[in-house]
């Protein structure tokens, strides 16, 4: 069996603790008075003024050129910024595909005109993108994506349909996964990424509504939508490559074991400060995992600083992540006796409901657990 490494993440310096102290002072004016309601939303809640007062601190695009609207941080410090945002609760999701995937991408693989256009918006927070990848008959068999881009004079015409896109309805750009080759043996080549304005005449973008009710996701149908050469993102034919580095960004951060921390808070405090042998024991469980998990993601932080490929380390930190999200919600509820509603003026009451119909799709959203689960034992050498 092969061995799966972590290297030890980088230790906190003095750099990264002023860096979060600073955050913290930044958050405590900037979500004064913001419900627990609201902070339960964590990466799903949306904010655009928020998202450009976090642009105008730098901690946006914290680790990108400085020539293209970046800050040349270290990815620790991106890291701090990260969880201390998480921890609280902030709303982050207007920028966060952007921040965490979209913009690295182009930076990657995009031409230099791309990189110029793209990346100081989203470094400002005012440039969001959404992610086009899974279709009604293609969701973790990626590879079998229909939506098709025809070359055609001056460039490229797409049909087909992208299902669950979330915030595709908010989104300014989305980085579109199709085929632009059907006569490939290999399903893994002809596929290609494009950046698609949201704009465009032949796009049309629907809701659907999840099981709280809210929209947040999308079936967005292209129907002979123009796409100009300049919005292929990277090389003609080179998509599978590109999506699957663009998932380890997607999948190895602390929006994976902390999109259910503030019902962790809210429970610290609905118990008080003394519990009983049987609450302590279950609250020290999940920090002891939590403690853990950060260690892995920084650790991956790291990989992805030195250009290294921690496709199987993501796969492992999202899958233990996202099972502890969902663990957490059940084993609070052996421990504080309430039921929950979204109505209530009681915050833990409130977000325990949040959670409860939010929790479901962690192991989905992303990669399901199966697939992940399947990578991992690939990367192991087990299959
Ligand atoms: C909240 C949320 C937000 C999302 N946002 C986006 C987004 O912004 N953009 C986007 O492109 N997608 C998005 N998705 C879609 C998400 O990536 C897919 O739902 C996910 O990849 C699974 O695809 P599917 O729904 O088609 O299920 P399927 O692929 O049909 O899978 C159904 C079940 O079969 C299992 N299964 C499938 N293949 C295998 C296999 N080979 N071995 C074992 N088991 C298997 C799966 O694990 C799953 O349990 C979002 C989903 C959610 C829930």
């Amino acid at each position: 069996m092969t061995q799966l490494n972590f290297a030890p993440p980088p230790p906190n310096t003095e750099s990264t603790e002023t860096l979060r102290a600073k955050v913290r002072a930044f958050l405590d004016i900037e979500m004064a008075g913001m419900s627990a309601h609201e902070r339960a939303a964590s990466w799903g809640g949306r904010n655009p003024e928020f998202s450009r007062k976090m642009g105008a601190q730098g901690w946006i695009g914290m680790t990108w050129p400085k020539q293209y609207g970046g800050h040349e941080r270290s990815a620790l410090e991106r890291y701090v910024v990260l969880e201390e945002m998480l921890a609280a609760g902030a709303p982050v999701g207007a920028h966060w595909v952007a921040d965490r995937q979209s913009a690295p991408s182009i930076l990657r693989f995009g031409t230099e005109a791309q990189r110029q256009f793209f990346v100081p918006k989203v470094a400002k927070g005012e440039c969001y993108f959404c992610i086009g990848m899974s279709e009604p008959d293609s969701g973790s068999d990626l590879a079998a994506t229909r939506t098709r881009a025809q070359a055609v004079d001056g460039g490229f015409k797409v049909n087909g349909t992208k299902i669950w896109t979330s915030g595709a309805h908010v989104a300014h750009y989305m980085i579109l996964f199709c085929r632009t080759d059907s006569n490939t043996e290999d399903r893994h080549s002809g596929v290609s990424q494009f950046i698609v304005d949201m704009k465009t005449p032949g796009i049309a973008v629907r809701p659907i509504y999840d099981l709280s009710g809210q929209h947040h996701f999308n079936e967005v149908v292209f129907d002979d939508m123009f796409l100009p050469e300049s919005a292929l993102l990277g090389k003609l034919g080179d998509g599978w490559k590109q999506v699957t580095s663009e998932l380890s960004y997607e999948r190895s951060g602390p929006d994976r074991f902390l999109s259910t921390f503030t019902l962790l808070l809210e429970g610290f405090q609905m118990l008080g400060r003394t519990v009983d042998d049987r609450s302590a024991i279950v609250l020290g469980r999940i920090i002891a995992h939590l403690m853990t998990l950060r260690r892995m993601s920084r650790s991956i932080a790291g990989m992805l600083q030195r250009g290294e490929d921690p496709a199987v380390q993501a796969a492992v930190v999202k899958e233990l992540g996202t099972s502890l999200e969902q663990d957490m919600v059940e084993a609070l509820r052996l421990i504080v006796d309430v039921e929950p509603d979204g109505g209530s003026d009681n915050p833990y009451v409130a977000v325990l409901a949040h959670t409860i119909l939010h929790a479901p799709s962690f192991s989905l959203r992303g990669g399901t657990r199966e697939i992940l689960r399947g990578i991992i034992a690939r990367g192991l050498g087990l299959r």
